[in-house]
C-alpha cells in the first residue's frame, strides 16, 4: 500500500492501540501498565538492571565500551517490542513522540550539551519515510531543550544486526559509521537510538564521536534488551 493510501486509511479507521490492536488510543492503558520500566538499580555503565549498584555488570564487564553510560526507558519485550515494530516496520511516526515521553519520564537527562543519533540506512529508511533514531532524538531535544546535531553518517552498508552473535554484531558495525566531514562533536554528547541490544552499534558510533573530539558519550535509547 502506498503512503497516501495508508494515510487516507488512517483517517477513516478509528485509532487502535499499536501494541494490542484494541481500544481507541494509540497506546492503551493496559499496554502502558505492562511495560517493564528500567528504574531499579542499574549497571552504571550499560544500564542493565542489576540486583545492586555496580560499575560494570556481567553483560559489559571486560568489554571496551566507548560510551560513558547507556540508559533506556523500558525493556525490549511485550508491548515495547510491538511499539518498536510499528515504528520501524510500519513507519508509524507518532511512536517517536510516545517513546520520547516515556524516555523523559523514566531516564534522567544525560549530562550532555547536544544530542545526536545513530543514522539509519538510507534505503531501509526510504520507503517507510521514518528514521526512528532521528525522530526520537528530535522529540527528545524538544523536551530536554537541547540541540540535535547530525554528526554521524553511514560509512558503508552493514548487514542487519538481527540474528548475529555479539562478536558478529561487533564485527558487522566496525567501520560502519563515520563522523561527518567538518562536524565537530561537543565535549559531551548524547547518542540516541531506538533499541540497545548488545551495545555494539552504540559503542561503534561512540568510538567515532570520541575520535572526532567528544570526551564523553552518553547513550539513550527507548528500549533495551534484558536477558533473564
Ligand atoms: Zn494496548
Ligand atoms: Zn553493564
Amino acid at each position: 500500500m502506498g503512503v497516501v493510501a495508508r494515510a487516507l486509511l488512517g483517517l477513516l479507521l478509528p485509532e487502535r492501540c499499536l501494541a494490542c490492536g484494541t481500544g481507541e488510543a494509540l497506546f492503551c492503558e493496559q499496554c502502558r501498565a505492562a511495560l517493564l520500566v528500567l528504574h531499579g538499580t542499574l549497571c552504571a555503565r550499560c544500564g542493565c538492571p542489576t540486583a545492586w549498584p555496580v560499575e560494570r555488570c556481567g553483560e559489559c564487564a571486560g568489554r571496551r565500551l566507548a560510551f560513558a553510560s547507556a540508559r533506556a526507558a523500558v525493556a525490549y519485550r511485550g508491548p515495547a517490542q510491538a511499539l518498536v515494530g510499528a515504528w520501524k516496520e510500519r513507519g508509524v511516526r507518532r511512536v517517536g513522540d510516545l517513546a520520547a515521553e516515556l524516555v523523559v519520564e523514566l531516564v534522567p537527562r544525560p549530562p550532555a550539551t547536544a544530542l545526536t543519533f545513530v543514522p539509519g540506512e538510507g534505503d531501509r529508511v526510504g520507503w517507510r519515510g521514518v528514521d526512528t533514531a532521528e525522530s526520537l532524538a528530535v522529540a527528545l531535544a524538544k523536551r530536554w531543550e537541547l540541540p540535535v546535531l547530525p554528526l554521524v553518517a553511514r560509512a558503508r552498508r552493514a548487514e542487519r544486526q538481527r540474528g548475529l552473535s555479539r562478536a558478529g554484531r561487533r564485527a558487522n558495525v566496525r567501520g560502519a559509521f563515520a563522523v561527518r566531514a567538518r562536524a565537530a562533536p561537543p565535549r559531551t554528547v548524547c547518542l540516541v537510538d531506538d533499541v540497545y541490544t548488545t551495545g555494539a552499534t552504540a559503542a561503534a558510533v561512540a568510538t567515532e564521536l570520541r575520535r572526532a573530539g567528544a570526551r564523553a558519550v552518553h547513550v539513550v535509547t527507548f528500549a533495551r534488551t534484558v536477558r533473564r
